[in-house]
């Protein structure tokens, strides 16, 4: 099937751009084709979202009229709910039951619904006397035409992650999808449609990396929200400089797992084996550095190398699959040159660090120990199944390890002791911080990163916040 674009509420034909393949990375096979756009689709598609922003039919909605359109997206997305799950797996190789079906697709209608729900939250700044004879007021006003770029590990998510706060908060859309996996994001523009979101209030421009560079570029984008690299939110941010946008961030993650003596070692092993290979390991708050209490090390390695070998690994349709391939021929090639060069650099591959044979970019999931902490596979994001385990000596030591790295997005900690806990969490600088648990999310907190993992929140009412601008009124009384 070939895509076109979607703009300004319906099908458009590319002016200039061409087609690229979508692949099936289970089986390496072009499924579909879509467009990678020129310059003149992302004008035209960023002209349809300023004439919707300034003609006023979605900002100056009241929210109730905007939460209501979200909610029946979110309702249309549940009712047809089956249908995108098998599409987002065709092209990520995500498996259908455990994670499209199963996992993806139930928080993205709940994260639809949620901000349906923001859209009317009317917490904030009250009017009042601020100078004698004057009152002040606040408006919070929606920022404008904003361009937003997503990756392919979630791409429904991302999608949703992107427009749910921007639309909530009134602003008009023009949505960069990652290049192999635009299909979900397409589809639910034309879904909006149907759930009467006027023409040009999200705009879909399919495409490469200079895609996303043309959207960032344009004067007419108010604000930038990207989901990527860290090296991608460094060049947007640059590029975004030229026209000073209002940047939004959420990048690369590194996420520490950090084990004292006083768990239940399955129950750990069990989790971070979990967190580790879900998505195939490309996740940017996937567990992947293992640090354990010395007295503790030798048991946990054995728990976790025994339940890495049990992960069922195969194509995203057969029965019982937990974990699918890697997204591309590319992807997979840098997950082995990480091993590789970890093997090179002296650590000690205890189960896993090999591909499998045949069709598809699968990669068996990997116990790396032995690593130092300054090593490339500790420091940097590696994107797939592959988990280093560490010791620590004490508590400080356990708090120095998991913060040396650049990144800042997700960290977990796991303890009985309450105290400890808390000690912990304080000092841990990560977005996120779970106690015995790695990764759940709710629709309601906040998603972002510290340090190189950028700034902004997905999720939460700090999402919507992040794309209205306050406007302050002052009236003068005589
Ligand atoms: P990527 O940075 O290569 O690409 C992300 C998007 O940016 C794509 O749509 C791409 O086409 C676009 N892009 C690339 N260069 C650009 C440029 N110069 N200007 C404008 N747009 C450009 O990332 P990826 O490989 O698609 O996704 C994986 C990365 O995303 C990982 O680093 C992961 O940690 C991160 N991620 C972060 C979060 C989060 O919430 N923090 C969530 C998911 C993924």
């Amino acid at each position: 099937m070939d895509y076109k674009l979607w703009i300004n509420g319906q099908w458009v034909d590319t002016s200039g751009g061409s087609m690229m393949d979508l692949e099936d990375p289970a089986t390496g096979k072009t499924v579909a084709r879509a467009v990678n756009a020129s310059r003149t689709d992302v004008d035209n598609a960023v002209q349809a979202a300023k004439t919707t922003f300034y003609d006023g039919r979605w900002s100056k909605l009241t929210p109730s009229e905007r939460s209501l359109a979200l909610w029946k997206l979110g309702d249309l997305l549940d009712s047809r709910r089956e249908v995108f799950a098998r599409a987002e797996s065709e092209t990520t190789g995500k498996p259908y039951a455990y994670t499209s079906l199963g996992a993806d697709l139930p928080f993205c209608i709940d994260n639809l619904r949620y901000f349906a729900a923001a859209a009317r939250d009317t917490h904030g700044y009250s009017a009042g006397e601020y100078l004698s004879g004057y009152t002040s007021l606040y408006r919070r006003e929606p920022v404008g035409v904003v361009g937003q770029i997503a990756p392919w590990n979630y791409p429904l998510m991302m999608a949703i992650w992107k427009l749910g706060p921007a639309l909530a908060a009134g602003c008009t859309a023009v949505l960069k999808p990652a290049p192999n996996t635009p299909i979900t994001s397409l589809m639910l523009a034309e879904l909006a449609a149907e759930a009467g979101f006027p023409p040009g209030v999200i705009n879909v421009v399919t495409g490469g990396n200079e895609v996303g560079q043309a959207l960032v570029e344009h004067p007419d984008v108010r604000m930038v929200s990207l989901t990527g690299s860290s090296n991608t939110g460094k060049k947007v941010m640059k590029t975004a400089a030229d026209t000073l946008k209002k940047v939004h961030l959420e990048l690369g993650g590194k996420a520490p797992f950090i084990v004292f003596d006083d768990v239940d070692i399955d129950n750990v092993a069990s989790v971070a084996t979990g967190t580790s290979c879900f998505n195939a390991g490309q996740d940017c708050t996937a567990a992947t550095r293992v640090y354990v209490s010395e007295n503790r090390y030798q048991q946990v390695e054995e728990a976790i190398v025994e339940a890495m070998r049990q992960v069922k690994i195969g194509a995203q349709f057969d029965e019982g699959v937990e974990m699918g391939p890697l997204i591309s021929a590319t992807q997979r090639e840098r997950v082995v040159g990480f091993v590789d060069r970890a093997r090179h650099a002296g650590a000690r591959i205890l189960t896993g660090g090999t591909i499998r044979e045949g069709d598809g970019y699968y990669y068996e999931p990997t116990v790396i120990v032995d690593a130092d902490q300054q090593s490339e596979i500790i420091q940097s994001e590696v994107f797939g199944p592959v988990i280093t385990i560490n010791t620590f000596e004490n508590e400080a030591e356990a708090i120095h390890l998991g913060n040396d790295v650049v990144y800042g997005l997700a960290a977990s900690l796991w303890t009985a002791d309450v105290g400890r806990a808390m000690r912990v969490a304080r000092d841990l600088e990560f977005g996120t911080v779970w106690v015995n648990d790695h990764i759940p999310l709710t629709s309601e907190t906040p998603h972002g990163g510290f340090k190189q993992s950028g700034f902004g929140k997905d999720l939460s009412a700090e999402a919507v916040g992040d794309y209205l601008v306050t406007k302050h009124v002052m009236i003068k009384h005589d």
